[in-house]
């Protein structure tokens, strides 16, 4: 057999049938409002989803079976298309364009889907209860908690900006994660024009005031950097001509290049074209400090020598951290110690019955899946010699595949290339007839690429596909209930009712301004320039989440092409 075998892949999945819920309002013993079920029609299944995000809401565009009741819980009552955010900083879209009520998007659903404007702050899984407080006050005692009680919950808050504890950082820095985020800093950068502009300032208060630090060299801090650079030099000098030679765009990222996740060529690409115009890239600087006045950073190389550099604004773009309720969370179910919520390779929260993670929140757990994967080949060692017949191997390798497609895939590309190689001759015959499998060099060989084919990128594409993977999952829970259609369980009997969840890459693209994008596409294809630049307008309009959405960012565009970008800041 060649390596084809290897790619055979079944999926999978397991979560247990429904039931219908009536609901009352009930205060239990702690006084909390509770929405609580009587179980009085007693068919539904009650579906909790936390997060109105990426996840969430694909997770609820595409569950289609009526036999569930759900509930969503989220402080924000609209879907946010995040990757336009950078594109709201400068005026280019407005945030009413790029946002789709909540209720907008489930009500034409045949699924009974209520919606409560609300945080969850705890969730006990013991209790099989989420424990929520409203946004607003909602009575007189001034209660605003209330408890609701699921038989599935979809774990789907996201993530939150990591500041590293980096002093100064929360209070001084701007981020962008919200859409209140990027509304704050087009008013800042305009705040900044105005404040530079009065004729009391000497020329070095101008030029602090007009310098504008953007801090993490990674996708979203390069598009920010590349999108002001545009703003001002396109719209703003024409309204504050004085300024012009005032301002300066600073981008520090502690590596030794920006856009380190892309291919070679884009890194390069927009490193020069960064330096043409004028942005200052300063590469191996790690912020250290952030007063109101400076930011104080250490040079990674040469001795970590501290300087400081005056800014009137500065934005912070540097990765993401763990929401408050997922770290409370982890604590209690015994997972310290980690950026997110491990999960299986069906998105089921390790440890929890009925719990799903999904997104920036939840990441698949690989050291287990490597600890899995020597027990299938310690299985597979029935004479626990040490050594695997060619068959033997073979069906190792397409049982990996099959029950962990994403570390099948990287191992098929990686790892097991070489291993296979091991079988075959120079003209790629098959050639032994045994192959000895050292299982601690293997094991060793899997924990150093661990770090490789670690966890999926914490982007929208994840979320979206773990979104609509669920749901589907949800949709044919009967179905596959019937028929399973995954892999062999691996501890106990029978099938995996669902296949695993399987991430495909459609690319991804770094706008670098001046009408010129980056777009490094699935089989390491690379493109550069305008030609990228249209294909990010279309592929942006064409996912945007409604009609409405997509009519108004592509009115949005047209206006900046022909009047410019509002330099209002409201
Ligand atoms: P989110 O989309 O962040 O949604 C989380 C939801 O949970 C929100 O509705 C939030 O209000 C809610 N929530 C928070 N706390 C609670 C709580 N306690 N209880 C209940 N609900 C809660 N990815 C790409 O693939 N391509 C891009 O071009 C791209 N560009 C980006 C640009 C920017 C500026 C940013 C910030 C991100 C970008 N991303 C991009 C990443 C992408 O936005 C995230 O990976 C994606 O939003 C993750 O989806 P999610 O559903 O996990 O979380």
């Amino acid at each position: 057999r060649d390596n084809s075998s290897l790619t055979k892949m079944l999926i999978v999945f397991t979560v247990s049938g429904g039931g219908l819920v009536a609901y009352s309002e009930a205060k239990p013993d702690n006084g909390m409002n509770a929405i609580t079920s009587t179980e009085a029609d007693g068919k539904k299944k009650r579906v909790v989803v936390l997060g109105t995000g990426w996840a969430g809401t694909s997770f609820l565009k595409n569950l289609k079976n009526s036999s569930y009741d759900v509930q969503v819980i989220s402080p924000r009552n609209y879907f946010a298309f995040t990757p336009l955010l950078p594109s709201v900083t400068c005026g280019t879209v407005e945030p009413r364009s790029i946002v789709e009520p909540i209720r907008n998007i489930v009500r034409k659903k045949k699924v009974d889907v209520r919606y409560w404007e609300a945080e969850c702050f705890k969730i006990d899984a013991d209790n099989k209860k989420v424990y929520c407080r409203s946004n607003f006050t909602t009575n007189l005692d001034g209660e605003e908690e209330f408890v609701v009680d699921y038989d599935y919950l979809v774990i789907a808050v996201g993530a939150r900006a990591n500041t590293f504890n980096i002093p100064g950082v929360a209070e001084n820095c701007h981020f962008l994660k919200e859409i209140e985020d990027a509304q704050r800093i087009r008013r800042t950068v305009i705040d900044c024009f105005e404040r530079a502009s009065l004729p009391s300032l000497t020329d070095e208060e101008r030029k602090k005031i007009l310098h504008f630090v953007v801090v993490g060299g990674g996708p979203t801090g390069v598009e920010f950097a590349a999108e002001l650079h545009d703003y001002v030099n396109e719209d703003l000098v024409k309204l504050y001509p004085k300024a012009k030679d005032s301002v300066k765009i600073t981008l520090l990222e502690a590596t030794d290049h920006i856009l380190n996740m892309f291919d070679k060529r884009i890194t390069a690409f927009a490193e020069e074209k960064f330096q043409r115009d004028g942005i200052d890239v300063k590469t191996g600087a790690m912020v250290v400090k952030v007063s109101d006045k400076e930011i104080s950073t250490k040079e990674v190389k040469n001795g970590g020598n501290v300087s400081s550099m005056p800014y009137g604004m500065a934005v912070w773009s540097t990765g993401i951290g763990t929401r408050p309720v997922i770290m409370n969370f982890m604590t209690q179910i015994g997972q310290t110690n980690r950026r997110a919520l491990a999960s299986d390779e069906w998105l089921r929260v390790e440890g929890c019955d009925s719990v799903y993670a999904l997104g920036d929140c939840a990441t698949i757990n690989q050291r287990k899946v490597v600890e899995d994967i020597c027990a299938i080949f310690r299985k597979a060692d029935k004479d626990n010699s040490g050594t695997l017949t060619v068959k033997e191997f073979q069906e190792v390798l397409d049982d990996i595949c099959e029950r962990y497609p994403q570390v099948g895939l990287y191992l098929k590309n990686r790892q097991m290339n070489s291993l296979v190689d091991l079988l075959k001759d120079s003209k790629g015959d098959v050639v032994k007839e045994s192959v000895e499998v050292d299982l601690e060099e293997f094991r060793l060989a899997l924990s150093q690429v661990d770090s490789q084919m670690k966890n999926l990128p914490a982007t929208a594409q994840v979320a979206a596909q773990q979104g609509s993977y669920l749901a589907d999952c949800f949709n044919r829970m009967e179905e596959c209930e019937k028929n399973p259609e995954g892999p062999l369980r691996f501890r106990g009997e029978g099938r995996h009712r669902f296949r695993p969840f399987r991430y495909k890459h459609f690319g991804q693209f770094a706008p670098l301004g001046g009408e010129q994008t980056a777009a490094q596409l699935p089989g390491d294809w690379v493109s550069i320039g305008q030609s990228s630049q249209w294909l990010w307008y279309s592929v942006y309009a064409s996912k945007l989440v409604s009609w409405r959405t997509r009519a108004l960012v592509i009115s949005d565009w047209g206006r900046r092409f022909i009047f410019g970008r509002d330099s209002s800041g409201i």
